[in-house]
């Protein structure tokens, strides 16, 4: 049988990752991997992580199973965060807990396939495991244009899909900090996109997975919120693992918002036969770790103040790089209006490859930056690289 197997092209990035870890120049500069980074260039443990992780090493008497929704005073103390202190959707909305945002996602398409979707509408380019994952579980992909050349959203194509999509068909949204582009729509596309969803049969999935690294807490969540209060149904796939640091252990959510509450029992018994059937149950400590967080106000307080400083890191590397204006045939403005982790530099194949050559920068294949990547000690040799390949 293994015989039979295709070989698989490796993940990209993390072949970057070898290449960088390999070079030896001491003047490098990672600009690919997915994580936000300190000015000293570290991703530490977060602070409230820390104290909260203590508490659970006293508290916890057990580690016996939980269940395939897992930790539902995690995912019900992240809700005010995720749908504001006033949501009025209130008993129309449940969630479980999923292995990181990627199992949100996941969950939230196989939902829909059993549903009766058969497309799924995505802007391009997107984050590389969206296809993936709609591939694997056998989902069609149809895609629209994210965005335009000028670097802003591309709204009319959005508004189009919406248009015409039927109740056979999902559309993938990114509530904020785009991955990988940056570009967020503006609260009046926003409005806009709820207001053609309300008029639309197509199944709105959100992908939350970086609330507060863009513009705010609350302003990162204007989208989704908007959407669901002009929606009957929708669903958000939400990652922990940005805005909490958790990566590797693995922290997300899936809210389905559904047209009643007495739908939701139906609901819920379905995402936990598929998750029962995918990873059985979800990893426990990470979103044990985050429930402590958000039951403590002094614990939350230190997490926002925390998520705040990365924030503001970002917006000062990316107020420095849109300063830089035009660098070369490149202009740098656009990438201080866009949010988060990530932008994308239109640079061919070539200049990226003289890019890590020549100067030690690596960045993903496709022009994407990780705008945590730059720090004030080397952010100027990195504009002066991209006006070197770019001139
Ligand atoms: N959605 C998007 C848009 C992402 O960028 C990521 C992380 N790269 C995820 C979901 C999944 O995050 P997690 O690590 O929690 O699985």
């Amino acid at each position: 049988m293994l015989d039979r197997l295709e070989p698989q092209s490796p993940d990209a990035l993390l072949a970057l990752i070898k290449l960088h870890a390999a070079d030896e120049r001491s003047d490098k500069i990672d600009l690919g991997v997915g994580v936000y980074r300190t000015k000293d260039g570290d991703t530490p443990v977060f602070r409230a992580i820390k104290a909260a992780e203590r508490r659970l090493v006293e508290k916890q008497s057990s580690k016996s199973y939980l269940g395939p929704e897992g930790d539902m005073g995690f995912v019900h103390a992240l809700m005010p965060y995720v749908f504001g202190d006033d949501a009025v959707y209130g008993e129309r909305i449940e969630g479980m807990q999923t292995p990181g945002g990627t199992g949100a996602v996941r969950l939230a398409v196989a939902l829909a396939q059993r549903g009766g979707v058969e497309a799924v509408h995505l802007g391009i380019p997107s984050w590389p495991n969206h296809a993936q994952i709609l591939a694997d579980i056998g989902m069609e992909t149809r895609t629209f244009s994210h965005a335009r050349d000028d670097g802003t959203a591309d709204i009319e194509a959005v508004l189009e899909v919406i248009a015409k999509a039927t109740a056979k068909e999902a559309i993938l949204l990114h509530a904020c900090c785009h991955n990988p582009t940056g570009i967020d729509y503006t609260n009046d596309e926003w409005d806009r996109i709820a207001d053609a969803l309300s008029r639309s049969e197509v199944f709105p999935i959100i992908d939350s997975a970086y609330q507060g690294l863009g513009r705010g807490m609350e302003e990162d969540a204007y989208g989704l919120r908007r959407v669901l209060d002009k929606v009957e149904e929708a669903m958000i796939a939400y990652s922990c693992d940005k805005n909490f640091g958790m990566y590797r252990d693995r922290v997300g959510a899936l809210y389905v918002m559904a047209k009643e509450s007495a739908q939701l029992d139906t609901v819920m018994s379905n995402l936990n036969a598929l998750a029962r059937a995918s990873w059985s149950m979800p990893p426990d400590h990470g979103a044990a770790a985050v429930r402590e967080i958000l039951s403590d106000p002094e614990l939350s307080k230190d997490w926002l103040a925390e998520v705040e400083e990365m924030r503001e890191r970002m917006r000062e590397v990316r107020g420095i790089l849109a300063d830089a204006g035009e660098v070369g045939s490149l202009d740098l403005a656009p990438l201080g209006e866009q949010n988060g982790l990530f932008s994308v530099l239109p640079l061919d194949k070539d200049q990226i490859a003289r890019l890590r050559s020549e100067h030690g920068i690596y960045m993903a294949g496709s022009g994407r930056i990780n705008v945590a990547g730059l720090t004030r000690g080397n952010i100027d040799k990195f504009i002066g690289a991209l006006a070197d390949v770019a001139s």
